[in-house]
């Protein structure tokens, strides 16, 4: 199924409207296996759309979206989303599921089943005692449900890890800590992973890659440290203004 040589992702020419709104305007965007790519912008700029269109959660209004050199669209849904891990805004898991039930949900909906060990093998990935596995998810703290989320995305094997702002409803020390794990993840997995954010800290600490979208456009494609050192253009500088002038000011207090 999979064009050797295919780099992970590609996004061809793709657009969504919404009635009048343009949420993305003709994106094109080429992203290579083992890659870690931010995805930042407003609040509105059109980050989730675009990443939703690799999963299908968005049909485009218009373009293509290759997975592996295979258009999404010629994929059949559970397969597609089985080899692609996605972890929600939101957490998401059922409340009324236990957390093995939660983590296996996507291979289950693939029509297999995943094993006790294997359950238990996930958890560890996201540093969780195995023996979480038959709590149900209000009996966990919000770091907690959101590494057991990562788990989930993690259980079909997927090359690619696509998420939605996954540390935004978590506090600040367990978001630095899921963090590291997540870019830990990558790297042992081999995965290729984009993040959608709107924290410039955040997509500077964790990515190799920024993209920065403004009204429906990617706007800047640049490194971290590039971006640090000035460059971009206005809308990425004004984002990286925000955590400089944090830092600077931290700086002065401890003078
Ligand atoms: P971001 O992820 O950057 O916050 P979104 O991709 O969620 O931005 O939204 C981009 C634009 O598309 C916004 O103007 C938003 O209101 C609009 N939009 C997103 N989803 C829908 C939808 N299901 N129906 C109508 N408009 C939508």
């Amino acid at each position: 199924m999979n064009s050797p040589g295919a780099p992970a992702l590609e996004f061809r020419d793709i657009a969504k409207h919404y009635g009048e709104t343009s949420a993305v305007g003709g994106v094109s965007l080429t992203i290579p296996h083992g890659q870690f790519v931010a995805l930042v912008g407003a609040s509105g700029s059109g980050k989730s759309t675009l990443l939703k269109t690799v999963n299908r959660l968005v049909e485009p209004t218009s373009g293509e979206v290759l997975f592996e050199g295979d258009d999404v669209t010629g994929l059949p849904l559970p397969a597609l989303r089985r080899r692609i891990g996605y972890v929600f805004q939101s957490i998401g898991l059922f409340p009324h599921m236990s957390v093995a039930e939660n983590i296996a949900i996507g291979p289950r909906l693939a029509g297999e089943r995943l094993s006790r060990q294997r359950v238990g093998e996930l958890l560890e990935l996201v540093e969780l005692e195995p023996d979480m596995a038959d709590r149900m998810p209000d009996e966990l703290s919000g770091g907690q449900r959101q590494r057991v989320g990562v788990a989930r995305a993690l259980a079909g094997d997927p090359h690619l890890l696509l998420m939605d702002e996954p540390l935004g409803a978590l506090d600040p020390v367990t978001r630095d800590a899921l963090g590291e794990r997540i870019r830990g993840l990558h790297r042992e997995l081999g995965l290729t992973t984009i993040m959608v954010t709107h924290d410039m800290a955040e997509a500077l600490l964790l990515a190799e890659r920024v993209l920065v979208m403004d009204a429906g456009a990617i706007v800047a494609d640049e490194q971290p440290a590039a971006l640090v050192a000035g460059k971009g253009g206005e809308v990425a500088q004004a984002l990286v203004a925000v955590p400089r002038h944090q830092s600077e000011r931290l700086a002065e207090l401890s003078r």
